[in-house]
């Protein structure tokens, strides 16, 4: 059980790919609304995300699959969050092609 600490890996709900957490964004869903939780300090059942995924993984609805739910979360927390986050963001490593 303690073995997978280890390789602390997460798979993004949009690409399938996995990553370390600290290049994912965990979100979780509070009241039927998708929060992001850039620290993961939130208690419950978290999705992980590229924020460049935010749009593949609404497309194929993964938020609701990935967090057991019955019904798309709402999503203009994140998507705000999302948007205002790469904006401003400095590629630390490689930019993507
Ligand atoms: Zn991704």
């Amino acid at each position: 059980m303690t073995r997978a600490r280890a390789s602390s890996v997460r798979t993004c709900v949009g690409c399938r790919e996995r990553n370390h957490p600290d290049d994912l964004l965990r979100v979780v869903v509070e009241d039927g609304i998708a929060i992001p939780d850039p620290t993961a300090s939130r208690g419950g059942r978290g999705a992980w995300l590229h924020h460049d995924c935010l749009e593949m993984a609404v497309r194929r609805r993964a938020f609701g699959r990935a967090l057991r739910m019955t019904s798309a979360p709402d999503l203009s927390v994140l998507t705000a969050y999302v948007a205002s986050n790469s904006a401003k963001a400095a590629s630390p490593s490689a930019p993507e092609a």
